[in-house]
């Protein structure tokens, strides 16, 4: 057993910071009445301008993949047709959530490691008319491809489709403007660009995704991930409890605090450190002769992937790092990936320059033959 815990450069959870550690670990509040109320509020102003919209957000106590059921569950009732795009492990998992409401999937495909295309949204909205609601992944993080949803999503609002973006592992950490790119319906979680702990998913609303979530009111998913039941609550009780449950309140005011650091240092600027981050981590990667997996004009600003050696299962490289240097890294999902890459995530406004440059070292070092050297 490790008596420190491990240093976090996984995609999600992250290492926050101390303020939000802090937080964290405060009182803990009633979730109810007019203080709390205008805390909550607050926090939800925050998130929507990192949203980039002028639409409802909520915050829902659960994992990302709560939003990403709430929004799917909510959108369309069983049997309605949606669009699902799949180049990797999350399209995939977006797939099975939409089955698991009885949705009729189809899918838009491109191989991992690749975009998807633009064009094959077009062909796919033009030959299935029924199909209202659109839905994609922002960050793959299985491959750390970025989708061009800046394109998707002015496409879809033009041929009259809803788009449900997975921003799960991008909310924060890259490029993406809600309201100018024609998203209707935003899932992200706190745990990875946001910078808090695990524990809250985040949902942003557009005003065609309640005309679309209002068509068949009755027909709706469940209860506490229905979205209708959320904007309810937050209407009829907005003035002291405008949530249908017990809001987590010491994860709202770690996820607040996050929210401030990141306003503070401002979106953008916060957005072209990691960018600058991200290059310093490929140059550096490449130096001690590991190659990325994406070339840099398919740079994720958050996550890097890399090969391994020839002939070395990456898994060992993340035992390495593990066991050795106690810095947790992830190993590549999915068959296809599986001990082929390992990924770096460096989604945690904590990350800077020296931990990279540490990890860089520590990475030259690996041997295959570390556990006999060990
Ligand atoms: C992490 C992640 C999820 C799952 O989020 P949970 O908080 O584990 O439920 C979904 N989609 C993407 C793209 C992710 O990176």
């Amino acid at each position: 057993m490790h008596k420190a815990p491990l240093k976090l450069m996984i995609p999600g959870p992250i290492q926050p910071a101390d303020d939000v550690m802090k937080a964290m670990g405060g009182p803990v509040h009633p979730h109810y009445g007019p203080e709390w109320t205008a805390l909550h509020n607050d926090t939800l102003d925050m998130l929507r301008r990192v949203y980039g919209t002028g639409g409802e957000a909520f915050l829902i106590v659960g994992s990302g993949s709560s939003a990403l059921d709430a929004c799917l569950g909510s959108a369309l009732s069983t049997g309605e047709q949606v669009v699902i795009g799949v180049n990797g492990w999350f399209g995939e998992r977006l797939v099975t959530i939409a089955q698991q409401y009885g949705l009729d999937v189809i899918q838009v495909t491109a191989p991992w490691g690749q975009p998807l295309d633009p064009a094959e949204f077009r062909k796919s909205f033009e030959a299935h008319p029924q199909a209202r609601l659109a839905a994609v992944v922002h960050l793959e993080t299985s491959t750390t491809i970025v989708n061009p949803i800046e394109q998707i999503g002015p496409l879809a609002a033009q041929l009259g489709r809803v788009l449900l973006v997975d921003a799960v592992s991008s909310l924060g950490g890259i490029p993406l403007r809600m309201d100018d790119w024609g998203i209707g319906l935003c899932a992200s979680a706190s745990q990875k660009c946001l910078g808090a702990p695990p524990g809250l998913a985040t949902v942003a609303v557009s005003p065609s995704a309640w005309e679309l979530i209002d068509r068949a009111p009755d027909k709706g998913h469940g209860w506490y991930l229905n979205l209708r039941v959320w904007r309810q609550y937050a209407t009829d009780w907005a003035g002291w409890h405008p949530f249908p449950i017990t809001m987590a309140t010491n994860n709202v005011l770690a996820l607040r605090a996050g929210l401030q650091g990141l306003l503070a240092e401002g979106i953008e600027s916060r957005m072209e450190r990691y960018r600058v981050l991200a290059m310093r981590l490929r140059d550096g990667l490449r130096q001690i002769g590991l190659q990325p997996y994406t070339p840099d004009t398919l740079m994720a600003p958050v996550l890097t992937a890399a090969y391994g050696p020839p002939g070395v299962a990456t898994s060992e490289i993340v035992n390495y790092m593990a066991e050795v240097h106690h810095t947790k890294i992830a190993g590549g999902l999915g068959d296809q990936l599986k001990d082929k890459i390992f990924r770096i995530g460096h989604m945690s406004p904590t990350v800077g320059e020296a931990d990279l440059d540490l990890l860089l070292e520590q990475l030259a070092a690996f041997t295959p033959d570390w556990r006999r050297e060990a």
